[in-house]
């Protein structure tokens, strides 16, 4: 590599993806970048190996990805280090996430045939000759295309769902992080060497374009909005389904009756961890005016103890820094006050936590994605001003409530998929709840049960079990029969309720 190679930044030199860490440049590993042929020849290796997956039915797949599940737990120190050398963030960040994905692949493993499984459905009145089922069948192949922010939890959620419910996949990483893709998929090849049931391709933008036009049958997309569309656009040639997990500005609500030390804390973690780089990171707190004083104090204090390069890695993707410094210097052209870090907050690769407050809404801090650690602090007259306030953006991802007697009923009305009440990001750690957004921040859900039958087909079948008493669907019905069909309809749904 050149001596004017940026840390951080992604090269190609022949042929080879060269993956650097972001505060140090060291290489962290390098992978072979696929074209358009090597992704079509991906996708159809993975038909085959689809076939042989669905064939092992639930049991089968099960014991695999628990054998992978426990496999990622025996190398959790391994995967932790690998991604603290490619994205830059902490050991401990990378032990956490990796946490997460365990929990995934688990619950996923553990509850597929549950949801997915054959059943029967009880019979409707009109047609009880017949009794119903009902099953999901696998897709066949799901590509799979993820961020860097999270490189082993956000592609592993959708991994875990498809792969459960008997799909083979063809993964692409984000070229910032193609390496813990590739360890990904290397460590399930361990576990299941007789089939490519989940292949990692590499590459730029126009590999993840070449996975949308390759047949697969559908795509799990996680990454900014402004992708979303293209992926879809690309997915719309072909009337492929897309599941899209895309970017957010979640808020945060302290009440009157929060408690405010704790609210504090969730809220300097929910805003700092991974240096802010987080889709459900908060970036925007609304404090009712009683405990707002308090709040803002007890935020400072505690980002203030935290430290760039210990607790606080550095930006993993270097033209991200440019973003987070426009932001601050909009918000503080525009009124807002730094009451920890502020305008010298960016110093190549780190940005330093930094908290403002008095920020005008319509700054680009408060509308747009920042994607570092700075929040947002703004008082508010009471909670009904806070939702109004929270729910003002395009995105809705997720989001936080501090508070007792009213916690819930305010987690209800903020238009997002996701709220943790009094704690923050907490419902990405459960497996049996499902995980997405609403407008700008996208559709389709993964994990939980929603997030399995995401990633199936439904496939409803009737069986005939005896003759028509009250034939309709036939030519050979009477007109007695027809009015008799309307006398029982008259008779069962005809009554007001
Ligand atoms: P990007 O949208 O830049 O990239 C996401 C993936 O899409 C990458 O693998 C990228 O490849 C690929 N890609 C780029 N262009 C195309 C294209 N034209 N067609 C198909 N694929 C393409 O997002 P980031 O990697 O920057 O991730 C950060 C974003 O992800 C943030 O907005 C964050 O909020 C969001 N996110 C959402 C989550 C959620 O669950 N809702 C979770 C985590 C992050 P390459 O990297 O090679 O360009």
């Amino acid at each position: 590599m050149t001596a004017t190679h940026v840390p951080g930044l992604p090269v190609i030199e022949d042929g080879r993806l060269i993956s650097t860490n972001p505060a140090t440049g060291e290489e962290a590993g390098r992978v072979p970048v696929a074209d358009e042929k090597a992704v079509l020849a991906a996708v159809e290796r993975a038909r085959e190996a689809a076939l042989w997956w669905q064939g092992l039915g639930f049991a089968g797949r099960r014991t695999r990805m628990l054998r992978w599940r426990s496999l990622i737990v025996q190398r959790i120190e391994e995967l932790a280090e690998l991604t603290h050398r490619e994205s830059g963030k902490p050991v401990t960040d990378g032990l956490i996430e990796a946490t997460a994905a365990v929990e995934h692949l688990d619950w996923a493993a553990r509850n597929a045939k549950r949801v997915l499984g054959p059943r029967r459905v009880r019979t409707r009145l009109l047609v009880a000759e017949h009794s119903g089922h009902l099953e999901y069948q696998p897709y066949g192949v799901v590509g799979v295309i993820g961020p860097w922010n999270y490189p082993i939890v956000t592609p592993v959620g959708p991994i875990s769902g498809a792969l459960a419910a008997g799909n083979a996949i063809v993964f692409k990483p984000s070229e910032y992080t193609p390496v813990v893709g590739q360890w990904l998929a290397d460590s399930f090849a361990e576990v299941v060497p007789e089939h490519p049931v989940l292949q990692v391709v590499h590459g730029l933008g126009d590999v993840g374009g070449a996975l949308c036009r390759s047949g697969v049958a559908k795509i799990s997309f996680t990454g900014s909005t402004a992708t979303a569309k293209k992926v879809m656009a690309a997915c719309a040639e072909n009337l492929v389904p897309v599941v899209l997990e895309a970017g957010g500005k979640d808020a945060l609500i302290v009440d009157a009756d929060a408690d405010v030390e704790a609210a504090a804390e969730a809220a300097v973690w929910g805003a700092m961890t991974n240096a802010g780089q987080t889709c459900i990171g908060i970036e925007r707190v609304y404090a009712v005016e009683p405990v707002y004083d308090r709040f803002v104090d007890a935020v400072v204090a505690k980002a203030g103890k935290l430290r760039t390069g210990e607790e606080i890695g550095p930006i993993t993707m270097p033209k991200q820094l440019d973003i987070i410094r426009d932001h601050i210097e909009d918000a503080l052209a525009k009124g807002g006050r730094a009451v920890l870090g502020g305008a010298d907050a960016v110093q190549a690769p780190y940005v330093s936590p930094t908290v403002l407050v008095d920020v005008p809404e319509d700054s680009s801090e408060m509308r747009e994605e920042t994607f570092g650690p700075t929040l947002t602090i703004t008082k508010v007259r009471d909670a009904d001003e806070a939702v109004t306030k929270a729910n003002d953006t395009p995105y809705g991802l997720g989001g936080s409530v501090f508070g007792k007697k009213n916690a819930i009923r305010i987690a209800r009305r903020l238009r997002s998929g996701m709220v943790a009440v009094n704690g923050t990001l907490t419902f990405v750690g459960m497996g049996n709840l499902p995980f997405g957004g609403v407008g700008e921040s996208g559709f389709g859900r993964i994990h939980g049960d929603d997030g399995l039958r995401e990633f199936a087909r439904a496939k409803a079948i009737t069986v005939r079990r005896g003759p028509s008493l009250l034939p309709a669907m036939t030519f050979e019905r009477t007109p007695a029969q027809v009015k008799q069909i309307v006398k029982a309809l008259r008779l069962l749904y005809g009554r007001k309720p």
